[in-house]
């Protein structure tokens, strides 16, 4: 029987896990921390998608085979509620003794085998995967026929420094700066209420944030932002451009509202701004800010208390530097998936990094189809192949930076690798109900 390991225990990974493990393979995966650790850290955050975009046919079968109430397909839910529902799948009699938490893949390599040998040569194939992974007993190895990467991005986030690299005194200050979403409402309260805080970025994570402190200024008026945002607005004057045919009314309203904070008195929105330089004295952030303004370029400092970085994310490629993988130049995840989003993404008139939040109104065309389905050829099973034979990248990792990902997309790439593990084109265990 092939042996199919899964890496990352997110919603993809224990997706990839449920559909090898009831394709009758002898699947394993491993979690380096608790079960959907990355969705965990954002778990107070609302998702935008409705629960029938984040579920596939397959689990909701298996669920309700058991008499598992679940909630209605058009409501959404919260990051914490998503992988609550996770963990009913790992539960699952089909999973028992296959999901390994607490146990990090730190080395990924073919048995005897090194990156530099047999390329484009069948004796690749015959070497068996070797992993060693570490869980709190030590480390020891595991072998697998195939892998199954579904590792996420979400602890590799984008600097805040000017061109996508720290700038000087960010590293030094990184504890300090929020890289992952806080919960202004919750937890991190304290911190934000009547201060002032650097918010960067201009996409979901960045609206989400100016979300919450807009909320929080009802009740601590004395609270500011400082808004700072690479690209410059577009010619409608707001920040995010709504969609006529935006799908989902949860990211429309959270649009609107940071386009809302934008005009707001204790918000300093500045577009076309980088930030050059970050300082932490004293409790408090120094900041040099960098705007072109009519064609030059103007230096301030600015004091505040938070930095809420919201830059994005991009892949963590270390797992793969022992096997043949060719990343795409720009997107920083697998080549051939990098390439279709680029285009898919220059025709729906967008940017790599922060979708179609920056979409111009002149692109905006009635017959349009919403960003999420344009190219479908994003969803080609031929995309999953690899030049290294039997490893597949899933889940937001295959995008690499390109901030489009969706779980549906995750659902239709899992259903395909199994579709090539199992040399069986017809193999579709969601019986033909995902598109
Ligand atoms: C604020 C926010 C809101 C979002 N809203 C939506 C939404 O509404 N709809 C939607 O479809 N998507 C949404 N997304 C995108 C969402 O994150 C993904 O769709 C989903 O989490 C991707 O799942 P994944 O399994 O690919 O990766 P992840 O959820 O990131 O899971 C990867 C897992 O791999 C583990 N891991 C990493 N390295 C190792 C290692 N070496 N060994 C073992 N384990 C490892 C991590 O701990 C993690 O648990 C949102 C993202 C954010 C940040």
């Amino acid at each position: 029987m092939k042996q199919v390991v899964i890496i990352g225990g997110g919603p993809i990974g224990v997706e990839a896990a449920l559909y090898g493990a009831m394709a009758g393979l002898d699947v394993q995966l491993f979690e380096r921390g608790q079960l959907c650790e990355n969705v965990r850290t954002w778990g107070h955050i609302g998702l935008f998608t409705e629960w029938k975009r984040n579920r596939s046919p397959l689990a909701v079968r298996l669920l309700h085979e058991l008499g598992v109430e679940l909630p209605p397909q058009e409501t959404t839910s919260s990051g914490d509620e998503l992988a609550d529902y996770v963990g009913q799948l790992a539960n699952l009699e089909a999973l028992r003794g296959r999901i390994f938490l607490h146990t990090e893949v730190v080395g990924l390599t073919r048995e005897r085998v090194l990156k530099s040998d047999f390329a484009d040569d069948p004796r690749r194939v015959q070497a068996p995967f070797r992993l060693v992974v570490r869980d709190e007993s030590g480390e020891r190895v595991v072998h697998a026929d195939c892998v199954i990467d579904a590792t996420g991005v979400y602890a590799t986030p984008n600097p805040a420094g000017n061109g996508g690299a720290r700038c000087p005194g960010e590293s030094a200050n990184q504890s300090r700066i929020d890289y992952a979403l806080p919960d202004v409402l919750g937890r991190d309260r304290e911190r934000f209420a009547n201060r002032h805080t650097l918010v960067v970025g201009s996409g979901h994570s960045a609206a989400s944030t100016l979300r919450s402190i807009g909320d929080l200024m009802h009740d601590f008026p004395q609270t500011r932002v400082t808004w700072v945002v690479r690209r410059d607005v577009p010619p409608h004057g707001a920040p995010y451009t709504l969609a006529p045919d935006e799908s989902s009314p949860q990211r429309d309203e959270l649009h609107r509202r940071a386009n809302e904070m934008a005009n707001d008195v204790r918000v300093d929105f500045r577009p076309r701004t980088v930030i050059d330089d970050i300082e932490y004295s004293n409790g408090s952030f120094r900041v040099v800010l960098n705007t072109v303004e009519q064609g030059e370029v103007r230096r301030r400092e600015i004091a505040c208390d938070n930095i809420a970085c919201h830059t994005g994310f991009r892949p963590d490629t270390s797992l793969w530097r022992e096997l043949q993988i060719v990343e795409h130049p720009a997107t920083g995840g697998p080549f051939s998936l990098g390439e279709v989003l680029l285009t898919a993404n220059r025709r729906a008139g967008v940017g790599l990094s922060t979708g179609y939040a920056e979409r111009q109104t002149t692109d905006l065309k009635d017959s349009e189809p919403p960003i999420e389905n344009v190219g479908d050829e994003r969803n080609d099973e031929r995309l999953l192949l690899q030049n290294e034979p039997n490893f597949y990248v899933v889940g937001i990792k295959s995008y690499g930076r390109d901030a489009g990902f969706l779980m549906q997309n995750g659902f239709r790439q899992v259903r395909d690798v199994y579709k090539i593990i199992t040399k069986n084109t017809d193999f579709d265990l969601y019986e033909g109900t995902l598109d």
